[in-house]
């Protein structure tokens, strides 16, 4: 029989995962279909329950339900816990739901795809919302010398930097402590890109051969990576690899299978290119 998996979220017509699932399930010649469905605020449990009722056998969640899928998922991987939101969700043969956070391991493995080096190397992140809670532990495990948190409202940096301090060496900064230091990774977890705006930034923030990469991902390069290249970045790359890469992690949940991801990036690229060359 055909299994059943899809994503949730509010709005959701935008949701690529469909269509990136459909790539792994080919590859892999796994018999599932993956669709996506709009739920209403405050219907996430009613609905997700319905789901599994009718034999689902997983699901992706977006935004705005990362915390409802949270409190539904019977069971928490460690790295879900430490997350503090859920992004999918694994019926187990027991009958009880598991509830994973990919995010995180998403944008490493994408990183690693890249060959980008994270252990030994300073890393300072722009953001201290969900999808950096996401990346911390998966990028702590990684051993980077240190890890800066900035963030616009401060406080909630130095909060994460304290709820993470046991997993390396992890700390809260502000943008005026920035001058003078340099780091080898930069990583853009503001969703300041959505809205073509930056954080006011130190011209020579970058180490020789630094990285800079934006979780944000669009056709053209994105004003923090724009603002890399012309700062003297090494390498640049934006979020498509991570979106794929989190996807990738939860098929490997649901399926025991781990597709290939450099395909479906290099395929998904080329539609978002010839897309946004039609629209100009
Ligand atoms: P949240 O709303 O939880 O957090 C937003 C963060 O951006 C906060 O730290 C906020 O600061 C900061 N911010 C927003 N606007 C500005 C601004 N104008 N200047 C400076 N800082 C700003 O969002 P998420 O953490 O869920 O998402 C962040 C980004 O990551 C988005 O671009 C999203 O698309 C991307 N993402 C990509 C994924 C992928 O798979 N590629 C997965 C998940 C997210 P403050 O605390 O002061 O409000």
């Amino acid at each position: 029989m055909t299994d059943l998996y899809a994503v949730f979220g509010n709005p959701i017509n935008h949701s690529k995962s469909p269509h990136i699932h459909r790539h792994f399930a080919e590859q892999t010649g796994q018999d599932m279909t993956y669709t996506k469905q709009q739920v209403a605020p405050g219907e996430f449990d009613q609905a997700a329950t319905e789901f599994f009722d009718k034999g689902g056998k997983g699901l992706n969640i977006t935004v705005p339900f990362k915390l409802d899928a949270y409190s539904f998922a019977a069971r928490l991987t460690p790295r879900a816990r430490r997350a503090g939101a859920v992004n999918t969700l694994a019926l187990q043969t027991d009958g009880t739901v598991l509830g994973d956070n990919t995010d995180g391991i998403g944008m490493i493995h994408d990183m690693h795809n890249l060959g980008w080096e994270l252990r030994g190397k300073r890393v300072l992140i722009l953001g201290a919302g969900g999808a950096v809670r996401g990346i911390l532990q998966p990028l702590l495990e990684q051993e980077p010398q240190e890890v800066a948190i900035v963030n616009r409202t401060h406080h909630k940096a130095e909060q994460l930097a304290n709820g993470f301090h046991d997993l390396g060496d992890v700390r809260a900064l502000t943008l005026e402590a920035l001058a003078g230091q340099q780091f080898d990774i930069l990583i853009n977890g503001t969703s300041a890109s959505l809205h073509g705006e930056l954080p006011p930034l130190p011209d020579d923030l970058l180490a020789p051969g630094a990285c800079c990469y934006d979780m944000m991902y669009s056709a053209e390069p994105t004003v923090f990576l724009q603002w890399a290249q012309t700062h003297g970045a090494a390498a640049v790359a934006d979020g498509l690899g991570m979106l794929i890469g989190q996807a990738a992690e939860a098929f490997y949940l649901w399926r025991q299978i781990r597709p290939e991801v450099v395909p479906v990036i290099t395929a998904m690229r080329r539609q978002m290119t010839e897309k946004n060359q039609n629209h100009k």
